[in-house]
């Protein structure tokens, strides 16, 4: 069985040949993962099973065979006992939970979570994940601080946690998994038509349904303190080419029918980046700031509009930029013939 597992149709690499996803490996400590014709190629062998990577990945297109961060979080929930992240006993390494789940975690049990460190100091990664650990638990801090939630991430040095009570992974009374679970009917097609799907991660899933419990935040954090949430706006030089909006894989950006306009949600973004890698034109951007408020109300917003005519010549709509009254490709077709019978 394989300790770390790819579901290959989540990586944005394989929706564009343009996306530039290293993440996975520029995150593994022991150089397990290579790109290879951009494709992480995986050496089982080597693998210790941090979680490095599967954190550092922003759409779960990697996890580890023995370890769930989802579990953990509804074990850690579903407890009375006060939860101690600790790699002795109920995670892999503190790496291996990204901001998402730790700021989930603490919200829904409504307690401080603990972070022991005890073990770093004599641990061979730590001076390569040590860093990642560090921003990902900062990270954690200044979103629970910016929902104004009281609860924080804790730190603690113990060597030995003899009382860390083992979670019980039986109780399922708080919530609704089926919410969670993944869509097996889409295991059975190709991966090509798989990575076309539209999907929300369950960390991303979990993560909105915590901030369910936050009333209201009026803060204004930097985008680039986060490593999974982000704004995007679009230049008026965008042409409509329409590729962002279809190759983004949770739908954050969306158009309607006919294409008039670019909506987006930044509950749904994951900061992949590739809405800015396939844009030839430069015109999506990421914006400086980042609103707590449009996040927990999950508000949509209207990127740009466009002028939608129908074509005269094949009926179809396009976007109207000068006087034409034909759609790209039937302007190409008049000019050809016009050169064929000149
Ligand atoms: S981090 Fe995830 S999306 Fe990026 S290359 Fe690795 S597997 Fe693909
Ligand atoms: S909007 Fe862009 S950065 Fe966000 S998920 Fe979609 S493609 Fe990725
Ligand atoms: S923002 Fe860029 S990729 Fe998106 S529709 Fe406009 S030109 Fe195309």
């Amino acid at each position: 069985m394989a300790k770390l597992e790819l579901s290959i149709h989540r990586c944005i690499n394989t929706l564009s040949k343009q996306s530039g996803c290293y993440l996975c490996e520029d995150s593994c400590p022991v150089d397990t993962i290579s790109m290879e014709n951009q494709t992480p190629e995986i050496s089982q062998s080597e693998c210790i099973e941090c979680g490095g990577c599967v954190s550092a990945c922003p759409t779960e297109a990697l996890s580890l065979s023995k370890f769930s961060p989802l579990e953990l979080v509804f074990e850690s929930v579903e407890s009375s006992d006060e939860t101690i992240l600790d790699c002795n006993s109920n995670i892999p390494c503190l790496v291996s939970l990204s901001p998402e789940y730790l700021v989930s975690m603490a919200i829904l049990k409504n307690k401080d979570i603990v972070a022991n460190f005890g073990s770093c100091g004599s641990c061979e990664i730590f001076s390569e994940v040590g860093g990642q650990i560090d921003s990902q638990i900062s990270e954690a801090n200044l979103l629970l601080e910016g929902l104004n939630s009281s609860k924080r991430i804790k730190l603690i040095s113990i060597e030995s946690v003899k009382d860390i009570q083992k979670l019980d992974s039986k109780k399922r009374g708080l919530f609704d998994l089926s919410a969670f679970q993944r869509d097996n009917s889409i295991f059975d097609s190709d991966t090509l038509k798989k990575a076309k799907e539209k999907s929300t991660p369950d960390r991303r899933k979990l993560f909105l349904m915590a901030l369910q419990r936050v009333e209201s935040s009026n803060h204004i954090l930097l985008s680039s303190d986060l490593s999974s949430l982000s704004e995007k706006a679009i230049k008026t030089n965008c042409n409509n080419c329409q590729i962002c909006y279809r190759v983004c894989p949770s739908g954050a950006l969306k158009s309607d029918y006919k294409n008039s306009f670019i909506e987006f949600n930044s509950s749904l973004c994951l900061k992949c980046g590739l809405c800015i890698d396939v844009c030839e034109v430069n015109a999506i951007y990421e914006t400086e700031d980042f609103s707590l408020s449009k996040l927990i109300k999950r508000d949509k917003e209207r990127l740009i509009e466009f002028n939608i005519a129908k074509c005269h010549e094949c009926d179809g709509y396009f976007t109207k930029i000068g006087d034409s009254n034909l759609c790209h490709r039937c302007q190409i077709e008049e000019s050809e013939a016009l050169e064929l019978w000149s």
